[in-house]
């Protein structure tokens, strides 16, 4: 059938995420937004998942979507112990690497024929040998900025001299001082690093990358990718963002729970509330964990903390009062809400109460918080978070204190924590900035073809009509 004659309804995908929530999430909402525009859907999941958060997610994405084809991909064993790292999720993505030579006879079955393949940004080079040799279009969802994607895609050509650096250019993007690249890549034989150098030189052999922003978010670092001022050869980035966040990630049954932070921040008055998380797999020290506590008293605001102590959710975890010290959560709980717990962040910025976040700058936090107007303390901790961190300061919608370091690093201090809280609440600037940039999110999904998102999507879709089997 020629591209013309054919309809969205003819093009089938298969997308295939890798380990964790900052992962999976992204990917579910690509899926739903092919299928909200009538696109056939193969979803390839890495079995089991590394966090109960990830199945959770999985089994209500199933529900709400039994139109989408499932394929569980079963992994085979790790030898940890030769992939170097104690990180679970690096290591799952590890794992999904090794097993990658099985997903061809999974593929075998799949019907109709693919018209593209969709993979996760950490999982490119064994992927990329697989959609070669089933000449399969492999396109790239990657999970972070356009400013982190602008970094990694130059790899191959800073890395060479990266012990010397002092910065990274990246010319029409930005300057990348030393103390923001992700700390892997400084360490020799890192898992993570030898993802990024084995997979950074094999863009320009993929059809496209999609990354989760838009232009009022990016303009520059879109601009300068798609002019080839990064790296000539890159194929086209469709900011196909922001992704909006979906009916289907709602936990009703934890909703109606009575520690629902819901239920609380509908009694607080509007925008008087600190929103403090920092995501779905940072540990950090109980040190740390009761300075952000000494801070929170300090700060002249009430607050909404989710305390997170471990990477991955286990059945039996430690409680509150051990975590964050007895005394100190009473104290806590008079001026505020703690818990410990999966929270539906999505409506928690949705809320009319939340005046600011106290956010890690994980990239879909910094979309869900654009995507709804909220302004950003960004606390970057590990990998991409100084590059985004550093995107939400620049559009004026957010501030980051560069002297705290990354996680470990140095003990901030509970005074200076409150300050900074104090800062970014008080700042109308910042506000009315975030204001604008949650306009600008809504008018890129505008229906009726004008939105860049929605003119990306489209652009996207008649690409794959063109590479129908
Ligand atoms: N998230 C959530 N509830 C939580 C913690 C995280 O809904 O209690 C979601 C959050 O909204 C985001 C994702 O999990 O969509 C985390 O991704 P992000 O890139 O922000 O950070 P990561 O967890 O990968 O560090």
């Amino acid at each position: 059938m020629s591209p013309e004659k054919m309809s969205d309804e003819d093009v089938h995908v298969a997308i295939f995420p890798s380990a964790g929530m900052g992962h999976l999430v992204p990917n579910l909402r690509l899926a739903a937004l092919l299928v909200n525009r009538h696109c056939q859907v193969t979803l390839i999941t890495a079995q089991p998942t590394v966090s109960l958060a990830e199945s959770k997610l999985l089994s209500r994405f199933h529900s709400a979507f039994p139109q989408v084809t499932f394929l569980p991909f079963h992994l085979l064993p790790l030898d940890a112990s030769a992939a170097n790292s104690e990180d679970p999720f690096f290591l799952r993505f590890e794992a999904i690497r090794r097993s990658s030579h099985l997903l061809p006879s999974l593929l075998a079955s799949v019907s109709p024929p693919l018209s593209a393949f969709v993979c996760d940004v950490a999982l490119i080079s064994p992927v990329l040998s697989v959609t070669e040799s089933l000449r399969l279009p492999l396109f790239i969802l990657f999970t972070s900025s356009a400013t982190m994607f602008s970094f990694f895609s130059s790899i191959p050509r800073f890395i060479p001299s990266i012990s010397g650096l002092d910065f990274v250019e990246i010319p029409g993007v930005s300057t990348i001082p030393r103390s923001s690249i992700p700390p892997p890549l400084l360490l020799p034989n890192n898992v993570f690093a030898n993802i990024l150098l084995e997979d950074s030189p094999k863009l320009p052999k993929s059809c496209g990358i999609l990354v989760n922003s838009f232009e009022a978010l990016e303009l520059n670092a879109l601009q300068a990718l798609n002019s080839g001022k990064v790296v000539k050869e890159l194929p086209p980035v469709f900011p196909v963002g922001p992704f909006v966040p979906c009916e289907f990630e709602k936990n009703e049954r934890e909703e109606q729970m009575n520690s629902s932070p819901l239920k609380w921040l509908n009694d607080q008055s509007p925008g008087s509330i600190v929103y403090v998380s920092f995501g779905s797999r940072l540990s950090m020290s109980r040190e740390q964990v009761r300075e952000i506590g000494n801070g929170l008293l300090k700060t002249e605001f009430k607050f909404l903390w989710v305390v997170k102590d471990k990477k991955v959710d286990k059945e039996e975890e430690d409680d509150l009062e051990e975590v964050v010290g007895m005394e100190l959560i009473k104290s806590l709980q008079s001026k505020g809400l703690v818990v410990k717990q999966w929270v539906d962040q999505s409506d928690i910025l949705s809320h009319n109460s939340v005046g600011g976040f106290v956010s890690h700058c994980g990239w879909n936090s910094v979309v869900e918080a654009a995507w709804h107007g909220v302004p950003i303390l960004g606390w970057p901790q590990i990998g991409d978070q100084k590059i985004n961190a550093e995107v939400v300061e620049k559009s004026g919608w957010g501030m980051w204190k560069k002297t705290w370091g990354w996680s470990g690093q140095n003990l901030v201090k509970g005074e200076e924590i409150g300050d900074a809280i104090d800062e970014m609440m008080k700042n109308e600037a910042l506000k009315v900035k975030a204001g604008e940039m949650k306009e600008a999110a809504r008018k890129a999904v505008a229906g009726g073809g004008g939105g860049s998102s929605e003119i990306a999507v489209q652009k996207l879709i008649d690409a794959w009509k063109k590479t129908n089997h």
